[in-house]
């Protein structure tokens, strides 16, 4: 279990800003950018490699469509960035899906 886990479970407590039935976004602990927050399926999936085209299509439009819904109601509608690391080498730390969404200041390109 991930630390993610927890945090959908409510046995850590995080800021969560966004929830449905399929996925949950919350504040980064150590923001890159003055919005950062993290969109997570409730589905423990490691990462994209993971994905199934036959049990995670749903699930996949599903948090595409929810991340400019989390970024407008985060007032950063129309200027963002999204990051997905997938691996350790890619610099994934924790292995459950994640999608970054950051803006609220220029983002160069690029990324570091
Ligand atoms: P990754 O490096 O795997 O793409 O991103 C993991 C992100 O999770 C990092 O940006 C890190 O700051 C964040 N993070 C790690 N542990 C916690 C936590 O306990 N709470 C919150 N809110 N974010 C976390």
């Amino acid at each position: 279990m991930t630390i993610f886990t927890k945090i959908i479970n409510r046995e850590i407590p995080a800021d969560i800003v966004y929830e449905d039935d399929q996925c949950l976004a919350f504040r980064d602990i150590n923001p890159q950018a003055p919005v950062h927050v993290l969109l997570i399926p409730k589905t423990a999936i490691v990462s994209l490699d993971q994905l199934s085209a036959v049990d995670h299509r749903d699930l996949c439009a599903h948090l595409m469509l929810t991340v400019p819904k989390v970024a407008s109601l985060l007032g950063i509608g129309g200027g963002y960035r999204t990051v997905i690391n997938t691996g350790a080498q890619a610099g994934q730390t924790v292995f459950h899906l994640h999608i970054h969404i950051l803006g609220g200041r220029d983002l160069k390109w690029p990324p570091g």
